[in-house]
This record gives structure tokens, C-alpha cells and sequence, in this order.
């Protein structure tokens, strides 16, 4: 299950006052780096005297991380030379890239960065073809280029602007464990980097530039915090330095009421309390990583997600309280193609002990689980992450009887309100009218209530429940079918 316990943050004096992290398409292009370097321009004029600069975090260009999985997948099936002439249309990409948003010094050093980045990942990914095998830990590595070379250009384009910016290799800030492709942050370890390494460049009025998405070992092996890290890396960072604000730069105007790609009109969620957001973000509301709330919580630091396209409109802000002022739900939020796996005791009822086997089982395999529904003689949970659902199963069927569904999803819906207003769940129920729902829950917090139901009904669900609580007139239900 999700750990919900803040890591531990030690106190830190503020060293930085805002850390701004920009996504994938705020850094796609010229265009974009360019929009990038004039918003933390703008943010360090706005500071005060005694305010230090921004910290800045970036993600790989759009698309790159993707083509970089695809390319390792290359080496490990001996296509080397497909693999390479991938790597070299990336980095063109990234030449085309840097040479738009730099000039003379600038543009050379930032071209130097660049190819070297590249030409050790060619180096590297000649190896991996040659032992046809690739580890999460070579994974790691490899993708790891991503952040390292846009974090590199973002670098170059601010000094281009005369905004003293400094890069720092964020492998030697973040210390995580060895989970590759999904590591943790050793909190106490990586401030007191942070605080060594950031803190001196931005006493010295520096902008300081990281890669987000990675990080690496004690040891110093290269790792990464899990596919969209890159906003837990900004919130690791801004709770290590204790900023005043976290920023999460992307592609829409906030946290929208629904996934714009599912929901053709949601609205923007002004404002956000940090349980709800860590709710949609844990239930699949892509634009905020699962895990970056937890260190802003235990700091309270404010997030604020704005639109680097769009910086004029307001964004959300995601503080520790917040109420959905008209009473109302929140936002909705969908995971798909999750399997919900049917466990039951094998014994007339559920034997003592029968829950602590089954977890235990999870545990063992490393497997979060999401939705647990439980009657008196079986358990449904829900599973994302089928991997290891095989070996599993197996060792479930030693003590009972399991059964897997497929293509299922979980649809959520969100707000601090549930509590106060019992009627939500009912309308949020009668919503859903005749779509079959295999499994409903409602959080112990009471600030969630969740749906389990067929992959293929999620467009459907999603928007009777926008219609019933989000829209002026509801959506009827005939016209949706
Ligand atoms: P970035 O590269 O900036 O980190 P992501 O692609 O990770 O951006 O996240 C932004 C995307 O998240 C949006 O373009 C949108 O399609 C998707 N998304 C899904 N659910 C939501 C939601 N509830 N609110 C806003 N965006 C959402
Ligand atoms: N570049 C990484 C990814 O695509 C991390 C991020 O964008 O947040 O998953
Ligand atoms: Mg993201």
C-alpha cells in the first residue's frame, strides 16, 4: 500500500525562496525554453533583497524519455545500430534545441555539454547490445541523459539572458535507494546536499538548474524516482531548502476538475487541500507524481501548478486546507487498466490470520495494491503494476481460491466536502446509473469515494459524474450511452 508518512525533513534554513519545475513541454522546444527563461527571469526580479533565487528544476524534453526506454529496449534486442541512429535524431533534437536559445560562448559550451552527454550514452548503449541485456539499474542510466542534457541547456539559455544561473549534476544532490526505476529520496541525506551544494550558488545570487527524474545511490550509481519524478524531485528539493513555494510549470491552466483528455471542458480547481490533490494525483490525475505532495507536507510548503504557456492565469494552489467553497466534490480522477484480483479463503469463512497471508503475499512482491473491498469470505483488491501478478497469484493459490480481471479501472472521486455532506455519495452513485460497478469504496478519511468498473465504461463514468457535479446542466444520461 502507498506509504503515507512524510519522510522525515530535517529544519532547514530558506535557501532558496521558490523552486519552479517545468515539464517536459515547457522545455520541448526553443519556443519553450525560451517562454522558461523569461518566467524564472521574471520570478527572480519579483523577489525581495533577501530572497535567494529560484531554483530551477526541468524535466527531459517531451517525448525523449520514451524514445530513450524505446532505445535501451533497442540494445537489448542487438538492433545497435537502429538504437544509435535514434540517439543521434535525439540529439539533434537537443542541438537544434540549445542552438536556438544560446549564442557564442554560450552556445558552444552548451553544444559541448550536449554531445557528451550523448556520446557516452552511445558508448553505453553500444555495451548493453553487445550483453543483449538491460537492468533496471543500465535503464536507469540511460534515461537518466534526459534531465541531464535539458537541465544542461535550461543552464546555458538563462546565462544567455543574463540571468547568473548555475547547473548542478542532480545525481550528487538527491541520494535515493537502489529501488531502480523507482527509488526513493533519502530525505536526510539529500538536504544536507542540497544545502552544501545549492545553498553557496545561491548565496551568491545564482539560479541553480537540476535535472528532476534522478538522482543516484550513496554509492553513486544513477537512479531514477519513477516515470513524471521530475515534480517529486522539485518538492524533494524546495522542502530540503525550505522554499516559501513549489511551482509545477505544465501544459494545462491547474488541476482541472476532470483528465482534459477524457473530459472534453473541465474546469480549474482554484484551490486544493494537500490530502485531496495527493488523492487525484494517487488516482491518476497525471499532472502531479503521487509522491511530490509528501515532502511539501511535511514542510507545508504551498504548491502552485501553473500553465507555462499561460502564465497569466491563476493555477491552482494546493495549501494544507482547502474547501470546495459551493459544497461541492472536488475533481475526478481515473486510473486505467488496472486487474482486480478476487482472493477467497479456501475455509467456509475467512480463517484468522487469512489477511496478514494474503498482504503478506504483496509485500513480498512488491506490489502496491489500491482498492480493497472485503466480504466475509473474500477480498478484491485492485492491482496496476502486473509485473509480478503471476508469481502472485501462485503463491496465493496456496491458500486460496483467486481469480484476475483484466481491463478494469478505478474512477475517484474527491473532495474534503464528502465528509460533511453525505448526499455527494448518493448523487455521485446514481450518476452511474446501469454502468456496472464491479467494486465501490469510500476512504476511512471519508474525502474519496471509488469505483471500480470495466476499462471501457471509463469515458462514460467519468463524464455523468462531471455532468452531475461540475457542469450547469447535468449531462443526461440516454445522451451518453
Ligand atoms: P509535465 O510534462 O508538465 O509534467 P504531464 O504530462 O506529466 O506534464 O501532466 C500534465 C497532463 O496531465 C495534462 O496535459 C493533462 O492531459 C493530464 N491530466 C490528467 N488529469 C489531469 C487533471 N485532473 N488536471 C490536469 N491535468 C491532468
Ligand atoms: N522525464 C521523466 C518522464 O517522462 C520525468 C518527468 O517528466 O517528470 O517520466
Ligand atoms: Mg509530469
Amino acid at each position: 500500500m502507498r506509504n503515507c508518512e512524510p519522510a522525515g525533513v530535517p529544519d532547514a534554513a530558506r535557501y532558496g525562496s521558490v523552486v519552479m519545475k517545468f515539464g517536459g513541454s515547457s522545455v520541448a522546444d526553443a519556443d519553450a525554453v525560451i517562454r522558461l527563461a523569461g518566467l524564472v527571469g521574471r520570478q527572480a526580479e519579483a523577489q525581495s533583497e533577501d530572497d535567494k533565487p529560484p531554483v530551477v528544476v526541468v524535466s527531459a524534453l517531451s517525448g525523449v524519455t520514451d524514445r530513450l526506454i524505446a532505445i535501451a529496449h533497442l540494445a537489448e534486442e542487438g538492433e545497435v545500430d537502429h538504437a544509435v541512429a535514434s540517439l543521434r535524431e535525439l540529439l539533434e533534437r537537443h542541438v537544434t534545441v540549445a542552438s536556438g536559445v544560446t549564442t557564442g560562448a554560450n552556445q558552444s559550451k552548451a553544444l559541448a555539454e550536449v554531445r557528451e552527454e550523448f556520446e557516452s550514452l552511445i558508448g553505453l548503449v553500444h555495451a548493453l547490445a553487445v550483453l543483449r541485456e538491460v537492468s533496471p539499474r543500465s535503464l536507469d542510466a540511460v534515461v537518466a541523459s534526459g534531465e541531464l542534457a535539458s537541465s544542461r541547456i535550461v543552464a546555458r539559455a538563462l546565462a544567455e539572458r543574463g540571468i547568473p544561473a548555475a547547473w548542478i549534476d542532480a545525481r550528487i544532490v538527491l541520494v535515493t535507494d537502489a529501488e531502480h526505476t523507482g527509488a526513493s529520496p533519502d530525505m536526510v541525506a539529500t538536504c544536507e546536499r542540497a544545502r552544501e551544494h545549492i545553498g553557496p550558488a545561491a548565496a551568491r545570487g545564482q539560479v541553480t538548474v537540476l535535472g528532476g527524474f534522478i538522482g543516484a545511490t550513496a554509492s553513486g550509481v544513477t537512479t531514477t524516482l519513477g516515470r513524471g519524478g521530475s515534480d517529486y524531485s522539485g518538492a524533494i528539493v524546495g522542502a530540503c531548502l525550505g522554499v516559501g513555494e513549489i511551482q509545477i510549470w505544465t501544459d494545462v491552466d491547474g488541476m482541472l476538475t476532470a483528465d482534459p483528455r477524457i473530459v472534453p471542458q473541465p474546469r480549474v480547481v482554484p484551490q486544493l487541500s494537500f490530502a485531496e490533490a495527493s488523492e487525484l494525483a494517487y488516482f491518476g490525475a497525471k499532472v502531479l507524481h503521487p509522491s511530490t505532495i509528501l515532502p511539501a507536507v511535511a514542510k507545508n510548503i504551498p504548491v502552485r501548478i501553473l500553465n507555462s504557456r499561460r502564465p497569466e492565469s491563476l493555477g491552482t494552489l494546493i495549501t494544507a486546507e482547502a474547501q470546495s467553497p459551493d459544497g461541492q466534490l472536488t475533481a475526478i480522477a481515473c486510473k486505467r487498466n488496472v486487474t482486480v484480483v478476487d482472493i477467497t479463503s479456501t475455509r467456509m469463512l475467512m480463517a484468522h490470520g487469512f489477511l496478514r497471508r494474503l498482504f503478506e503475499v504483496f509485500e513480498r512482491f512488491k506490489t502496491a495494491v489500491d482498492v480493497v473491498t472485503t466480504s466475509e469470505v473474500s477480498v478484491s483488491v485492485t492491482v496496476d503494476d502486473t509485473r509480478r501478478l503471476e508469481a502472485i497469484v501462485d503463491n496465493l493459490r496456496s491458500f486460496a481460491d483467486v481469480e484476475c480481471e483484466p481491463e478494469m479501472a478505478i474512477v475517484s472521486a474527491v473532495g474534503e466536502n464528502l465528509r460533511a455532506d453525505p448526499t455527494l455519495f448518493g448523487r455521485a452513485v446514481t450518476s452511474l446509473d446501469r454502468i456496472p460497478l464491479r467494486l465501490v469504496s469510500q476512504a476511512a478519511s471519508r474525502r474519496n469515494i471509488t469505483f471500480v468498473l470495466r476499462d471501457a465504461d471509463v469515458p462514460q463514468a467519468m463524464m455523468r459524474l462531471h455532468g452531475q457535479f461540475f457542469e450547469q446542466t447535468p449531462v443526461n444520461h440516454e445522451d451518453t450511452k
